[in-house]
């Protein structure tokens, strides 16, 4: 048996106004063959779980195409018709298949092809065949399109947030296909789609209110006839239809008792909507919490959440804590002409610049950073623990640590770095325990790295084009009405009669 991988992942966040290119996804991962494997076999990722999955099973895995780049603008329409066209050139060089294991993100979105995910999906699925079987996992962030759903026998989501599992949901998503191939089960997806969308504030999943939905979600999938339950939260930032929550089943051989379990799911939600609406601290009172608790206190800046697609160079929350007297603090910023502009003037070397604000003027006016270049470093770093993301390997760009003449430390890297880390700090020479305040541009992909390093974490409502506050976007594509966006309005869909 030969079964075929294919990743194709991209978190859009359609309200930035720079667009993703080819050369993004380029800088990031854009893999062909064995090179995928090479990437991929160890990590805490779907992808590795697949490998591992199909060996244990004595099947032959064969690494077809994986794409993958920082969440960022919408990926450009030329962008989207070349990852296609790469991918179904690599499926059909790839010679005969049993069945396919694929790894879409499931908030992709193009100029061209608004459900990316649905059209990259629906194109593998019309190559190989009605009944070739197609497995894939999805991030819980996915926006499921009813074509994602047509195109694949089983669709298995994360069940955390932030991420650990990625490789046992790629291991359960081979063992799946296992038994397809076997003849022991035929999976059929299911999927019923709530209106509404969960605040991106509420979607920690070991805390309620998520931690429930998922405890039942474990309880329906071990009625007979069901394979796996599956809770989406959602990514508002992407302005599409199928923006919100989503509740997917998996069944063998019917569709009955998957669409009734997602149709309970998506009751419960619907019942205890309020429950899912944000709980927004502004920055006035996140810093004065912080400034009551003592230890290391994070400041996770929602508004600039760089896993969902943001600039990474707010400055809003820093101006706050500085302003205030609170210190020292840690933050690290995208701003490559001041991290080139640190390492020409070397370590030890006067440093005054200012720094950040330099992407959207809501989020706070540049930083004027007085102060010392500490240390200058490549920016490369690993991290070995299941981190949400599931990387080993981490590539900041240069990189240099600024400490001001007021006692903060700046962090000023050339590339846009997710939060998912600690080694980001440590391997820079910055020991967060040294620092009152950091600033952690995340909400809860950060959360493995940091909880252990912080006495608290507070969640603040920031500007920026991760707000945490859905009411600050134009939406133009979105359904209507999305609770909680629209409230006077009733939904039965899912409710058994
Ligand atoms: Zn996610």
């Amino acid at each position: 048996m030969r079964v075929g991988i294919i990743a194709l992942q991209h978190e859009s966040n359609t309200f930035l106004a720079a667009p993703t290119t080819i050369e993004d996804f380029r800088a990031c991962h854009l893999l062909e063959g064995e090179a995928i494997r090479a990437a991929y076999v160890d990590a805490h990722h779907e992808i590795g779980g697949f490998f591992a999955g199909l060996e244990a099973a004595g099947i032959e895995s064969v690494p077809i195409f994986a794409a993958w780049a920082i969440p960022s603008g919408t990926i450009k329409a030329e962008a989207g018709q070349e990852l296609g066209a790469r991918m179904l050139a690599a499926l059909a060089a790839a010679g005969p298949l049993d069945g396919l294991l694929v790894a879409p993100h499931g908030a992709a979105v193009c100029q061209a092809e608004r459900d990316f995910d649905g059209h990259w999906l629906s194109l593998v699925r019309a190559r190989v065949g009605a009944g070739l079987p197609i497995i894939g996992t999805l991030d819980p962030h996915a926006n499921v399109s009813r074509r994602m759903v047509e195109a694949c026998q089983a669709l298995v989501a994360y069940r955390t947030n932030p991420h650990l599992d990625q490789r046992e949901r790629g291991l359960e998503a081979a063992q799946l296909m296992d038994r397809t191939l076997r003849g022991e089960v035929w999976p059929e997806l299911s999927a019923v789609l709530p209106p509404v969308a969960i605040n991106i504030e509420r979607q920690r999943t070991d805390s309620l209110p998520c931690r429930e939905l998922y405890r039942l979600a474990d309880t329906l999938v071990a009625r007979p006839g069901m394979l796996s339950t599956s809770v989406m939260l959602g990514f508002p930032y992407a302005d599409t239809p199928e923006m919100g929550s989503g509740f997917l089943a998996v069944s063998d051989k019917s569709r009955a008792a998957g669409q009734r379990c997602a149709g309970e799911l998506a009751a419960y939600l619907w019942q205890r909507r309020d429950q899912f609406v944000g709980r927004l601290t502004s920055i006035e009172n996140a810093v004065r919490q912080a400034a009551e608790t003592p230890g290391t206190v994070g400041l996770l800046d929602m508004g600039d959440n760089v896993g969902g697609g943001s600039p990474a160079d707010s400055t809003a929350l820093f101006h706050a804590v500085s302003r205030a007297g609170l210190g020292p603090a840690f933050m690290c910023l995208y701003d490559p002409a001041a991290a080139a502009a640190a390492i020409a003037g070397g370590t030890g070397s006067r440093f005054h610049r200012r720094v950040g604000g330099k992407t959207d003027p809501a989020t706070g006016e540049p930083f004027e950073a007085r102060g010392v270049v500490a240390s200058v470093h490549d920016g490369r770093f690993r991290e070995d623990q299941p981190r949400h993301g599931g990387q080993t390997h981490y590539d900041m760009g240069p990189t240099a640590i600024v400490r001001t003449d007021n006692g903060h430390a700046i962090m000023l890297a050339s590339r846009r770095m997710v939060p998912f880390s600690l080694a980001q700090l440590t391997s820079c020479g910055v020991d967060p325990a040294a620092f009152r305040v950091l600033i952690i541009k995340g909400v809860h992909a950060p959360v493995a790295a940091y909880e252990p390093a912080c006495a608290a974490l507070l969640r603040v409502d920031t500007p920026g084009a991760t707000s945490a506050d859905l009411r600050r976007f134009e939406y133009r594509h979105r359904r209507r009405p999305l609770f909680p966006l629209e409230t006077d309005f009733e939904w039965s869909e899912g409710i058994e009669g």
